[in-house]
């Protein structure tokens, strides 16, 4: 079906004022050829989305452009068909809230918006979702109080659940409490799960295999010595926590005598016949807690497990309970007990056994019968020592996604990245650190994946994604982290957990029924189309592909997996052959939408800048500083892309030799802390950029044309600033040489 163009563009919202709109519809009509133009006062109002719809219905147009407000809002009412091509070109935003009102220079970057509008349409095809049947089956992993949780919510929602679990009951770590101190028991959730009809719980079992893509996992279990295969169209894992590794706390006396004990086997201790000092099995009458054992510390745990605390205090309440004279010392970092449980600490406060205190343990040493634990900088203000039967170690808690080992290791090469003298010497570091993120886990899920058979994880073991906006999800499509596996929590948060991961579960299924991608391009029904019969297998895009969606035959080839693509378009910034490309997104397209600029004459003295903004932070930033009102240099150009690392560096090429003055990339905050939307996107684009600036310094041009800035989403305000200084440093550079030819 031949393409036939409307463009329609919005006077409102100041957009009038700003520009003379009707320049622009004749812009459209007389140059750009787009056979329907209209303005209209009001563009989503009534009268104008009809005015679309009655084009779209009559059969004179069937690709839209919309030049009004930001492609961020309004989403709904410009809607028209979603798989009908439309293109949302920013008067509001990016032109009329930001820029001196009937200026030229504001008439121009309108122009300029709307030609690349209109060229994205252009180059733009409608969109023919894949729909392939899938499976709604929901696979969890882990039998504790978030793995029961969420599949008891998936089931009672309407879906087939599988439950693994690797021990021979259900119940997880809650279930070897003496008690827990939010009150939470188990054992209803267990009976709700186990005679549940559209549950099946397998038992003393574990995951041989899990194969395919979301909508389609085929998995293999191995339970009591059968093998059970089943499809299942997304998974939660929810397999827990275990304590971080005792033997490296020898500081603090553990192993070095018995009596020194973690909180956990304390906990055992209590639930089967009672607290006694292993050593010599008499009473325990003076204990010690010594709080943050390892965590909060750069050499061991740098984090807070946020429940040893409470833990502590409950195992207060079991001493006493046990010997109602016995007396209890808690050493602490601080106390944490945040919300309702501040009355649990004042209690514990209040028992006139228990001495709580500030302070740092610098030792635990035997002491004839005794142990001796020295602390200092405590509430008294001097140094301390506690005599005590039995030294608890209050430990952290560590994902169970990976062992300790590998934890370690890989804190232990971050540890020397930050300490690192040079930067070769961090590179080195940082390099180790990533060949352990992408393979150290226990293997649960035993993926086929070509990137490995683990969960990637972050920092500490935590197979999280993006936990500032898609909390659950893990770098696998379809995949969902819950409970203590995803961040430390108790038992009642970990259910809370569970049933965020069931819902993204029974949302990621239905979205690939109807060949939607998720988050964060949620409903996008582009795929990744590659043109292999120029494919190199150069094997740059399954390796950089963020979400395992790419696998290779032999020869290198990739072998998409288009249920696990999250439409990042990051293959597509890697290709080196430019074979990758999406209907709604490709090379092609961004190139000719970079030459529909007009690059003014070098005498007209008009530099232009061409800033690669992505689309998830950097782009809404600036939505947000037009909504401010934030005047910046008119010369910028910005060009969203999908993520900083679908960019291509031909893109870099063709905005040079057009003429274009400077380049800026705007992109996540590289990193754990902030991250990227497709995980390492900035990164990568920051890699292909330092090999753009060697060529361009070959060419004697200079380098400082091209800048990548990390931007975070709440930092709108700087943005003005950002675009300014880098025009002057522009200006004072002089045009780009290439100018004209
Ligand atoms: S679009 Fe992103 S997720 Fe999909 S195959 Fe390409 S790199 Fe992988
Ligand atoms: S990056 Fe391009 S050329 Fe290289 S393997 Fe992938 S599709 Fe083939």
């Amino acid at each position: 079906m031949s393409k036939k163009l409307g463009c329609y563009i919005c006077s409102g919202c100041d957009v009038g004022q700003a520009v003379d709109t009707a320049k622009l519809a004749k812009l459209a009509e007389r140059d750009l050829r787009v056979p329907v133009c209209r303005v209209h006062p009001f563009l989503c109002g009534p009268e104008g989305l009809a005015l679309i719809r009655n084009d779209i219905e009559a059969g004179g147009v069937n690709a839209v452009v919309v030049a009004a407000c930001s492609p961020r809002v309004k989403t709904e009412a410009f809607q028209f068909d979603p798989k009908m091509v439309l293109a949302r070109v920013n008067l509001r935003e990016h032109v009329a809230w930001c820029q001196e009102a009937g200026h030229e220079d504001t008439q121009m970057l309108a122009a300029d918006y709307l030609r690349m509008g209109v060229v994205k349409a252009q180059k733009a095809e409608p969109l023919e979702p894949v729909s392939e049947p899938v499976s709604k089956q929901i696979l969890v992993v882990g039998g504790g109080a978030a793995g029961l949780t969420a599949a008891l919510e998936a089931a009672e929602a309407g879906y087939e659940v599988t439950l693994v679990e690797s021990k021979a009951q259900l119940g997880g770590f809650a279930a070897g409490l003496k008690r827990s101190f939010s009150g939470t028991s188990l054992q209803p959730l267990i009976e709700a799960v186990s005679y549940h009809p559209r549950i099946q719980v397998l038992t003393s079992a574990w995951i041989e295999r899990t194969e395919g893509q979301p909508g389609a996992f085929e998995v293999t279990v191995q339970a009591d010595g059968t093998t059970t295969r089943f499809h299942a169209g997304a998974v939660v894992i929810a397999t827990g926590w275990k304590p971080y590794d005792a033997s490296r706390l020898g500081h603090l006396g553990y192993g070095t005598t018995p009596d020194v004990i973690t909180g956990v086997e304390l906990e055992h201790m209590a639930a089967n016949g009672g607290i006694r000092r292993p050593s010599d099995g008499k009473p325990a009458k003076d204990v010690v807690f010594v709080q943050c054992a390892g965590s909060r510390d750069p050499d061991h745990l740098s984090y807070c497990s946020s429940v040893c605390c409470l833990a502590t205090l409950k195992q207060a309440g079991y001493i006493h309970e046990q010997d109602p004279e016995a007396r209890v010392y808690v050493v602490y970092k601080d106390m944490r007990t945040p919300g309702h449980y501040e009355r649990y600490y004042r209690q514990a406060q209040d028992h006139p056994f228990n001495f709580l205190t500030k302070g740092e343990v610098t030792g635990v040493q035997r002491s004839g019968d005794k142990l001796v634990v020295a602390a200092k900088n405590t509430l008294l203000g001097e140094d301390i020592e506690l005599r005590a039967d039995l030294v608890v170690l209050a430990t952290g808690m560590i994902p169970n996604s990976a062992d300790g080992e590998a934890i370690r290791a890989l804190e232990d090469a971050e540890i020397r990245a930050e300490k690192g003298e040079s930067a070769a010497q961090r590179a080195e570091a940082a390099r180790k650190a990533e060949e352990l993120k992408a393979h150290r886990g226990t293997e649960i899920l035993n993926l086929t994946y070509r990137q490995g058979p683990d969960l990637p994880v972050l920092r500490h073991g935590f197979p999280d994604s993006h936990f500032i906006c898609f909390p659950y999800e893990t770098r696998r499509t379809a995949i969902y982290a819950a409970g203590a596996l995803r961040a430390p929590m108790d038992a009642a948060q970990a259910q809370q957990d569970a049933l965020g991961a069931a819902l993204k579960a029974i949302q990621s299924v239905e979205l690939a029924a109807r060949g939607q991608a998720v988050h964060p391009r949620a409903g996008d029904m582009s795929f990744p189309s590659f043109f292999l019969q120029r494919c190199t297998q150069c094997k740059r895009c399954t390796e950089e592909c963020p979400f395992g969606a790419l696998d290779e035959d032999e020869k290198g080839t990739p072998k998409p997996n288009p249920y696990r693509c999250r439409r990042c378009a990051i293959c597509l910034g890697s290709c080196p052959e430019r074979i990758i490309s999406f209907k709604n997104y490709s090379v092609d397209m961004i190139a000719s939408m970079i030459k529909a600029i007009e690059v003014p004459e070098e005498d007209e003295e008009k530099p232009r800048v061409l800033v690669f903004m992505c689309e998830n932070d950097a782009y809404p930033a600036l939505d947000i500083a037009g909504l401010k009102r934030l005047r910046y240099d008119p010369s910028v150009r910005v060009l969203p892309l999908r993520c900083l690392g679908s960019l291509n560096i031909v893109w870099i090429a063709d905005a040079l030799s057009r003429g274009i003055d400077g380049i800026m990339l705007i992109g996540c905050k590289l990193g754990d802390d902030y991250q990227c939307h497709f995980v390492r996107g900035s990164e990568l684009a920051q890699r292909r950029l330092e090999n753009v600036k060697e060529t361009l310094q070959r060419l004697r041009l200079e380098s400082e044309r091209l800048q990548l800035t990390q931007f975070a989403i709440n930092e709108a305000d700087k943005l003005p600033a950002l675009f300014n200084d880098f025009m002057e440093r522009i200006r004072e550079m002089g045009p780009n040489p290439y100018k004209g030819f």
